[in-house]
C-alpha cells in the first residue's frame, strides 16, 4: 500500500500543465497504482497525477458506474451542460456549483499504452472534465459561481450515504 499526500491548492504543481507521457514504463504503472490506492484512501471518485506531485498528464476515476485510467486525454467533443456541486480533494472544506458538459468524447491512451476513445455522460463525465482540468492547471474554484461556493466540515467531503445530493457531488 502506498498512500501518496494528496497537495493542497496553494502548490504550484496544481497550476502547471502537465506533460504528455510517451510510454507506459514500470514507473508509470507503479505511479497508477498509487494513485488509485491514494484516491480510495481519500474516498475520492477521481485524482490527477499533479495532485500527488507528478506534472504528468495521468488521470484515474472510480464512480458506481465505472473505473479507469486515461493518459493524455483531450476531449474531442462536448454537448449539453450540467449544473451540481462539486468539491475537490486538493481543496478540503469547500464546495460550489459548477457548470459542465452533459456528455463528451475523450481520446487518450489507457494503462497498457493503446490509444482509447471513451464517451462520458452525467456524473461520469463530470468527473473526468475535472480531473482533465486538473491536468492544465485548472482548478474546479476557477469554474464555480462564485456565490455558491460554501464552506463545510472537511470530513463531509466523504461520501455521504448514496442518493444524496452530497454523495453525487463527491470530492475529486
Ligand atoms: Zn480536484
Amino acid at each position: 500500500m502506498a498512500v501518496r499526500p494528496i497537495l493542497e491548492y496553494t502548490h504550484p504543481v496544481l497550476r502547471r500543465k502537465a506533460q504528455r507521457v510517451d510510454a507506459v514504463t514500470g514507473e508509470i504503472r507503479r505511479l497508477i497504482k498509487e494513485m488509485r490506492e491514494t484516491m480510495k484512501a481519500a474516498s475520492g471518485v477521481g485524482l490527477a497525477a499533479p495532485q500527488v506531485g507528478e506534472s504528468l498528464q495521468i488521470l484515474v476515476y472510480e464512480t458506481e458506474e465505472a473505473r479507469g485510467c486515461l493518459l493524455n486525454p483531450v476531449i474531442e467533443e462536448m454537448h449539453g451542460d450540467q449544473t451540481d456541486v462539486e468539491g475537490c480533494l486538493s481543496i478540503p472544506g469547500l464546495q460550489g456549483e459548477v457548470t459542465r458538459a452533459l456528455r463528451i468524447r475523450v481520446k487518450g491512451m489507457d494503462e497498457r499504452g493503446k490509444p482509447v476513445t471513451k464517451e462520458a455522460e452525467g456524473y461520469l463525465a463530470r468527473v473526468l472534465q475535472h480531473e482533465i482540468d486538473h491536468l492544465n492547471g485548472i482548478l474546479f474554484i476557477d469554474r464555480a459561481r462564485p456565490e455558491t461556493l460554501h464552506r463545510i466540515p472537511p470530513r463531509r467531503t466523504e461520501p455521504a450515504p448514496s442518493g444524496s445530493r452530497l454523495a453525487k457531488s463527491g470530492s475529486r
